[in-house]
């Protein structure tokens, strides 16, 4: 009997060539149970929630049954991890296909953990609980805020343990993505594929992501441009969220503009450019304040990649892509102050922004302010933790001062503060807390975590008890990758 979920299935990643990927099914599980369900998400997608969380669901969700219309396949990619050029694919994920939507929208569908694939090299294709749980709450709290990001469809038990240090418990997660090309997929292209097949894979990025950038007269530059465009919207709202990705590998940056690969990541306290919480990031490559600039880095092997489409003469070539480069700085700041602009209630633009802006960090710093509580206390006329010296003293005149040259209201400053200021963000502590009662068998507290995550805007009540910080701990906190 075969009830109607919703499956809407097509593959056209896989009329790439041969060399983009390998055909390949999940490798069935002992006993699957349903353990994480995104009902909104799943409608969104056009699914029947109720028929998807039957054991004809969870069976697809396991690997153990493929819905209709797949064509399940692990992706070939390659890239710089913390700086070192390596072949990767993927080593623990099966794409199911592309789930076209009732708006008519096309998302992947991927399983992350249904076992080994021919990338798997050393693995063993399957992920643990606590860390598929993790993206869960992190994937859909960025959603909540507004930051491009894959989501999180579901999370299935697999009955099966899976060994990391210690014996944990197996998870699938249900990953859903505008696309999981990456940066890392063109260098597999470049290294590996013909010109042809890097000029195929260019031509599906574009009509994928960016068909509007095909009429321009040089379509290659325009998918460069717009990657670069997207990346630094995409980092911008990282840096005004005080999110840390912890791993920008080039594997880890999507061609979408989304964000991906939630291993060691997790947002700032205490506002400090130096911030790492990832525990293979002993250089601190990856630290808050590097995050700018190591897109940009990335983006430039990007550029690399796409060198032989964007010009018949290389030294052309090399010149358009190091033009396009050199554009990402602009694009970043630009997103980052007018960003930050609203988050200090500022309407339209003035020369001494910046410094208005910069001077705030700076004694933030000093101070050791938390980042997203110093901006609500803002935003709520509360004392800051730097309230009281006269350094915050003549900075807060000049803030007022500031405000007081717009013409738009307070009220409507504070309500621009408010949409851009979150109430919660998911602090290390809540995460950590939910994950404990999970693995335990105890799903409560991640759902409540869940819901104040989904509209960080709203500035409830309950909120607010989100909003409070760990009682002092002598650990820093460590994440960490292996998940
Ligand atoms: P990540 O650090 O999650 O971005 O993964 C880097 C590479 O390692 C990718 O090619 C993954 O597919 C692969 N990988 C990570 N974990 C496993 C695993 N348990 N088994 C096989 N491959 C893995
Ligand atoms: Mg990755």
């Amino acid at each position: 009997m075969t009830k109607n979920i919703g499956w809407n299935l097509d593959n056209s990643y896989s009329l790439l060539p041969q060399k983009f990927y390998t055909s390949h099914k999940p490798k069935p599980v002992a006993s699957p149970e349903l353990v994480m369900f995104n009902e909104n998400l799943a409608a969104e997608l056009g699914f029947n929630a109720e028929a998807l969380k039957t054991n004809e669901g969870v069976a697809i969700f396991a690997g153990n049954e493929l819905p209709e219309g797949a064509f399940p396949l692990a992706q070939a990619y390659a890239g710089h991890q913390f700086g070192h050029f390596t072949m990767l694919g993927d080593g623990r994920a099966v794409l199911l296909g592309e789930q076209i939507t009732p708006e008519g929208g096309r998302v992947d569908i991927q399983l992350k953990g249904p076992g080994r694939t021919p990338y798997s090299r050393g693995g063993d294709g399957r992920a643990a609980l606590g860390p598929m749980l993790r993206e869960y709450i992190i994937s859909e709290a960025m959603h909540g805020l507004g930051i491009p990001t894959t989501r999180s469809l579901a999370v299935v038990k697999t009955g099966e343990p899976v060994y990391r240090e210690t014996e944990l418990q197996g998870a699938i997660l249900t990953r859903v993505a505008a696309s999981h090309l990456r940066v890392g997929t063109f260098e597999f292209a470049a290294n590996w594929g013909t010109e042809e097949e890097l000029r195929a894979l260019a031509d599906y990025a574009l009509e994928r992501h960016y068909p509007d950038a095909e009429t321009g007269d040089n379509r290659y530059l325009a998918l460069l441009q717009g990657v670069i465009k997207r990346q630094a919207l995409l980092i911008a709202k990282w840096q005004l969220a005080g999110f840390i990705h912890g791993v920008m590998n080039t594997d880890n940056m999507t061609i979408s503009g989304e964000t991906i690969d939630y291993g060691p990541c997790a947002f700032m306290d205490v506002y400090d450019p130096a911030a790492v919480f990832s525990s293979i990031d002993v250089q601190g490559r990856y630290a808050y304040g590097n995050q700018p600039g190591i897109g940009s880095w990335n983006l430039a092997r990007f550029a690399e990649a796409m060198i032989p489409l964007l010009h018949e003469d290389q030294d052309q070539a090399l010149e358009l892509a190091q033009e396009a480069i050199s554009e990402y700085k602009d694009h970043f700041y630009s997103n980052w102050l007018e960003g930050m602009r609203a988050k200090l209630g500022i309407f339209g633009g003035e020369e001494g922004d910046k410094a208005l802006v910069e001077q705030l960090l700076g004694m933030m710093q000093k101070n050791r302010a938390d980042f997203t509580n110093t901006f609500l206390d803002l935003t709520f006329g509360r004392e800051t933790a730097m309230s009281g010296t006269p350094e915050f003293t003549a900075w807060h005149e000049k803030w007022i001062a500031r405000r007081s040259r717009q013409e738009q209201t307070e009220g409507q400053a504070a309500e621009l503060m408010k949409n851009s200021n979150p109430a919660v963000i998911p602090r290390n502590h809540r995460v950590e807390e939910a994950l404990e009662a999970a693995e335990s068998g105890d799903y409560h507290v991640m759902k409540r975590l869940l819901h104040v995550l989904a509209s960080p805007y709203a500035h409830t009540a309950e909120q607010e008890k989100y909003a409070a910080l760990p009682e002092p701990s002598d650990c820093p906190y460590q994440t960490f990758c292996g998940t």
